[in-house]
């Protein structure tokens, strides 16, 4: 059994519709991929209805953008209540941040003579449903001529320190662990010691997470080197909570390829187990 258990597609920042994600999925020879999209549930319907086709199996989950003190961390939230009212409230407030956010970022940049409009960025969402976040600006700047790549404008531009940078509404991570499990799902930290991409968390934070219901931390992520799977392994011991392993995948927004890292067969069992909300595991 091979199981990925974290992609992003179209209706946040992946570049590939939810079906397609299933459909690729499969021909990289998975049996289980959770689809994970950035503060919204939007891609599940779609995704669900491609598992039948695909003959790859369905976690449906989603990835809440945390904050603790300004440093960002991302939660996996697995087979929540897509109805569940406090839940959905926090990831609405989210979103409206996000789109907020976006404004000031590109008048920032425009101020700056950077000639990217919200209407350039608007052009590179999927839906008006579509989680808005610096890759959608990342695709405005290339579509101009700005950049060569995503990766570029943030290495560029985009990053947490850039000056253009602006924060968004995101809850404290125990608020959301516990928010996850309120909803009936299982809460996973993903890529928990992922430095180059910000400033990472302290262990005690981490342990309050798992005080709070933490199911376990995604030790297996490209961002992390050797000793930070080890770290993450050990910690996840000492605190008796599992670890995961997957792709993040965001279709040709990054290198990470599906299937890249897997979660063990034993790990997703017991998270079938904990789910509480009556969303199951869709299987073909
Ligand atoms: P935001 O949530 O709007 O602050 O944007 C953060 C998202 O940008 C993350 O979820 C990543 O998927 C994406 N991201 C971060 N760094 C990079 C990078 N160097 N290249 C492409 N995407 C990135
Ligand atoms: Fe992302
Ligand atoms: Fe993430
Ligand atoms: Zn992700």
């Amino acid at each position: 059994m091979r199981i990925d258990l974290h992609a992003h597609s179209t209706r946040s920042d992946g570049t590939e519709a939810p079906a397609v994600v299933l459909a690729q999925a499969a021909a990289a020879g998975l049996d289980v991929i959770a689809l994970t999209d950035h503060d919204t549930t939007d891609g599940w319907a779609e995704a669900a209805d491609a598992v039948e086709a695909t003959g790859v199996a369905l976690v449906r989950g989603i990835e809440i953008s945390c904050s603790h003190r300004g440093i960002s961390i991302h939660l996996l939230g697995y087979l929540t209540d897509p109805a569940n009212a406090a839940l959905t409230a926090e990831l609405e407030h989210a979103r409206a941040s996000r789109a907020t956010r976006m404004e000031r970022m590109v008048a920032a940049m425009a101020a700056d003579g950077i000639p990217v409009t919200m209407d350039d960025v608007r052009a590179q969402l999927d839906t008006a449903d579509t989680t808005i976040g610096r890759p959608h600006l990342a695709d405005a700047l290339v579509a101009r001529g700005l950049a060569p790549d995503r990766d570029a404008a943030f290495a560029d531009l985009l990053h947490n320190r850039s000056r253009y940078y602006v924060s968004h509404y995101a809850p404290d991570p125990v608020t959301a662990v516990r928010l996850v499990r309120a909803a009936g799902g299982v809460p996973v930290m993903a890529h928990p010691f992922a430095g180059k991409r910000g400033r990472t968390v302290d262990d005690a934070v981490i342990e309050s997470m798992a005080r709070a219901g933490l199911f376990g931390l995604e030790a297996d992520h490209r961002d992390h080197d050797e000793e930070q799977r080890q770290h993450a392994r050990a910690l996840a011991a000492d605190l008796g909570i599992e670890v995961t392993g997957s792709s993040d995948y965001h279709g040709t927004g990054k290198l990470n390829r599906l299937g890249e890292r897997t979660t063990s067969p034993d790990v997703l069992a017991l998270i079938e187990e904990q789910a509480s909300s009556g969303i199951r595991v869709l299987r073909p």
